[in-house]
């Protein structure tokens, strides 16, 4: 594979996700160097569950400076970008079609806030916007959700991540916002319905005019039933009861 460049699209593919994005500065310069190639999404939990999480992630600790991950999950659903460049958050492991030992350098990090340990506390706008961001990641780089996976099924070294998720659930849910595309923008649902309208006319003049026969003019923007001169001033429900009846009262009269 060709080498495709840094994540620079990232918060751009978020936010046409329909995800809310905050993009911490720097983000575009931040990393340990660039991408070779990008092949999936690792998924991971902080396991703090604190609002500061994300700053450990772009910060690090001096054995292990940051940036640690492209990006953080907040329990809202909201992420933040932390960095385009390659970040320290594989170690060791291996997945199918990824390099043994060296997926820093070919996978995209996102590191959902999280305890980490039961009694578990993601919550469901954190999930959804999990599997929404993680599908748009892949639909970006044309790939499928195989290419999305957790900590614990890549890692040799006995990860445990992200605890509490089950990502056979969780790829079935990913590949389903893969194949479903990205939501329309709001521009894009403003010309559908200025190309409805060109060609139908305001939506609800139809339904007005079928009031309109069915009740009389007289209640044309009254909303009155005024009902039809024609019949006496009766709309057409009152007209066909008044009929009925008169029916009603003849039968009776040819069989007594
Ligand atoms: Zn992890």
């Amino acid at each position: 594979m060709s080498w495709t460049g840094d994540p620079v699209w990232l918060a751009d593919v978020l936010r046409a996700e329909g995800l809310h994005v905050i993009e911490h500065d720097g983000w575009r310069e931040r990393g340990h160097g660039d991408f070779r190639d990008i092949r999936g999404v690792l998924c991971h939990h902080t396991g703090g569950g604190n609002p500061n999480d994300w700053r450990y992630v772009r910060d690090g600790e001096p054995k292990l400076p940051g940036p640690l991950a492209q990006l953080v999950l907040e329990k809202d659903g909201t992420y933040r970008v932390i960095a385009a460049g390659v970040c320290w958050h594989a170690g060791r492991g291996s997945w199918p079609g990824w390099p043994t030992d060296n997926a820093n350098y070919h996978v995209i990090g996102i590191e959902a806030v999280s305890r980490g340990r039961e009694p578990f506390d993601w919550t469901s706008q954190q999930i959804d916007a999990y599997q929404r961001g993680t599908a748009a990641i892949l639909r970006r780089i044309g790939r499928d959700a195989a290419d999305c996976v957790a900590h614990r099924e890549y890692s040799s070294e006995g990860k445990i991540d992200p605890a509490g998720l089950d990502m056979h659930e969780f790829r079935r849910a990913v590949q389903g916002f893969i194949e479903g595309g990205a939501p329309m923008s709001a521009a894009e649902v403003e010309q559908i319905q200025e190309f409805i309208t060109a060609f139908c006319g305001p939506i609800g003049s139809d339904i007005k005019d079928v009031r309109e026969q069915l009740c009389g003019h007289g209640q044309r923007d009254a909303g009155q039933y005024a009902g039809w001169p024609q019949l006496d001033g009766l709309t057409l429900v009152e007209a066909i009861a008044d009929i009925r009846t008169r029916l009603e009262k003849l039968e009776l009269g040819g069989t007594a």
